[in-house]
């Protein structure tokens, strides 16, 4: 387990989550993926040091950031999940084989939404 100090920016408290039908397109807070209208996506309301806050996670994120949060005992804000595995991995590299794949899935899923070729 990694020693990463988790601070005021990186967690949240977590005052409300819901699970949706996207009617209009959003966008995923932490991997910025595209969530269409149809497809499902969990809307979560936090407050941080910046505020209360909502912020919505795309199905492909969901797993792994709840995997994460449980990992680490915290709740840490979506828009900071990449921020943070790269520290997890830093900080402790037997977390690389777990941490890792889910590090390049969301950067992957980035750089489609961005547009930019692989
Ligand atoms: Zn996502
Ligand atoms: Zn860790």
């Amino acid at each position: 387990m990694c020693e990463i100090e988790f601070d005021d920016d990186s967690a949240c408290d977590k005052l409300s989550e819901r699970d949706h039908v996207a009617r209009v397109p959003h966008r995923c807070s932490s991997c910025g993926a595209m969530i269409h209208p149809g497809e499902r996506y969990r809307a979560l309301f936090l407050t941080s040091v910046d505020g209360p806050a909502h912020e919505k996670i795309c199905p492909a994120c969901l797993p792994d950031l709840e995997a994460f949060n449980r990992a680490h005992g915290v709740w840490v804000t979506p828009s900071s999940f990449d921020v943070l595995l790269e520290q997890c991995i830093e900080d402790e590299p037997d977390s690389r084989p777990r941490w890792e794949p889910v590090l390049e899935g969301i950067r992957q899923r980035n750089r489609i939404a961005r547009g930019v070729p692989r």
